[in-house]
């Protein structure tokens, strides 16, 4: 491809990127392809000659974009929303134009410096203490496991990257019931092991109760082992509950543990004023992530992870080889010893188009719509008759149950998940589940860029719609006896 049809392919994707964005409303939300659909499609052999890109184009309308998931449409409502912007757009195009790898400063000087400036920015939006200092992760798996590394050194005294967990106390986790499958995930990579991951109780809001994660340390420790960590929920994904940051952080400072704080989600609401009572005891925190990517309308994948003493991470990270030796590491932070890949892309270039587009303001008007509509739907949930709202209004988050009369725990269950597969059938909208208290429950998380109240509405009707068809006579039984 030359720069002659380069830059008219380029315009025509760009022509089809904008038509794309005013009309995803028009597509079913959650794909609707069946599995092995498009792998039948794509040829076994890879091709022996090149091809014009007017076909490649083509087949990409024609076989990729029914088996995707449209996760910018205005009715996506299932997990946490993964936003974006047309700025964070662009900039995701210029980075992918310049094809930067950013592992050291020298190999791109400014997406090292926009980075450190990004982060900073970000730390002031969201109230976080000066004291932290953050960097770019692909993801708040990520940095959660940085996070257990870092812990890890400190209660080994630096050892356990040098020597192994050998020789130490085995070292353990505290985390909620309710925390994300991230902890366990980077308490296995980092050596810990899953069985040393304590799941601790929680209240009837969902958030970690912290008699119990005193209780959890004290036993431990009199059985001779050695608390390395808690890590904290602001947002837990099944309910969004919110540990109470203040009470656990006196308990970690007491006994001298670690505390990380997950706020994937709910940490961009933290530009909000009102919402940063959760935010109380920070502190106390050693690390804190949260992901932009999720809902500070910028392009997957970017995720802020933030320290309060880098050098526990860096020390155990940092290796320096011959040929990464460069002038400039005494003086600029290096970020590839902040995390598992040496490669780094170069996602601060997002976050400068999406801070400086939108400003503060927007930004939390935007997040701010997100959690009144939600609170309005969980009223409209709690009104009807026929339904239960089991969670919430949580930020922008809540959960549902259809509730009709007469029908035991389990049947409730069948009910709930065939609604929800009607739902997503359906194409409308898209809702995922979880369970609260045993039962399964639907979630429902606002926070889609495109989204205005309308959409919540549309959503809200169609769930209604269906589950009245669900509920009619007969159909239930049938239903039922199809279990
Ligand atoms: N923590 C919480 C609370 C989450 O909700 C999620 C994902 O939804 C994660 C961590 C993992 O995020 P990531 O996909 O960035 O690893």
């Amino acid at each position: 491809m030359d720069s002659k049809e380069f830059r008219n392919q380029a315009h025509t994707v760009v022509d089809w990127m904008a038509d794309y964005l005013e009309s995803v409303e028009q597509y079913p939300v959650r794909s609707q392809v069946k599995p092995g659909d498009i792998l039948q499609q794509i040829t076994r052999q890879p091709p022996e000659k090149g091809e014009p890109f007017s076909e490649l184009f083509e087949d990409f309308k024609r076989i990729i974009l029914p088996g995707m998931t449209h996760w910018q449409h205005p009715r996506f409502f299932a997990y946490f929303s993964a936003n974006s912007s047309p700025p964070s757009i662009l900039a995701e195009i210029l980075t992918t134009t310049l094809a930067a790898q950013c592992m050291l400063w020298e190999t791109s000087p400014a997406a090292n410096e926009l980075e450190t400036r990004m982060l900073e920015w970000l730390r002031q939006l969201i109230d976080l203490p000066e004291a932290f200092t953050g960097s770019i992760q692909d993801s708040a798996s990520s940095a959660t496991l940085c996070a257990l590394i870092a812990a890890r050194e400190r209660a080994t005294q630096g050892q356990a990257a040098r020597t192994g967990l050998h020789g130490h106390p085995p070292l353990t986790i505290y985390t909620s019931a309710e925390a994300h499958s991230s902890v366990e995930k980077g308490a296995r990579i980092a050596g810990f092991g899953a069985d040393q991951v304590r799941k601790v109780t929680v209240t009837g809001t969902g958030a970690m109760d912290p008699q119990a994660l005193t209780q959890a340390l004290n036993t431990d420790r009199e059985a001779g082992l050695l608390p390395a960590c808690v890590v904290a929920s602001l947002g837990a994904t099944g309910l969004g509950s919110i540990d109470p940051l203040r009470e656990i952080g006196a308990i970690t400072a007491e006994q001298k543990v670690f505390l990380h704080v997950d706020a994937a989600w709910a940490g961009s609401a933290l530009i909000l004023p009102e919402q940063r009572v959760m935010l109380g005891g920070i502190e106390f925190a050693d690390s804190f992530v949260f992901n932009p990517h999720k809902w500070l309308f910028t392009n997957f994948d970017c995720s802020a992870f933030y320290l309060k003493n880098p050098d526990e991470l860096v020390n155990a990270l940092a290796i320096m080889p011959a040929y990464l030796e460069s002038a400039a590491g005494e003086q600029m932070p290096e970020y590839r010893d902040w995390g598992v890949p040496l490669g780094r892309r170069f996602r601060a270039l997002k976050l400068w188009f999406v801070l400086r587009s939108y400003g503060a303001e927007r930004l939390q008007t935007m997040i701010r719509n997100h959690i009144d509509w939600a609170a309005a739907l969980a009223d409209n949930v709690a009104a009807h008759p026929d339904f239960e709202l089991v969670s919430g209004p949580t930020l922008a988050l809540i959960a549902f149950q259809l509730n009709p009369r007469g029908l035991t725990g389990p049947q409730l269950d069948i009910v709930n998940e065939e609604l929800l597969r009607r739902i997503n059938d359906d194409g409308r909208t898209y809702l995922t589940k979880t369970r609260a208290h045993g039962r399964t429950v639907i979630r429902l998380a606002v926070g889609q860029t495109y989204t205005e109240q309308r959409h919540v509405h549309e959503a809200w009707s169609t769930v209604t719609a269906i589950a009245a068809e669900l509920l009619a006579p007969g159909e239930l039984a049938r239903v039922l006896d199809g279990y």
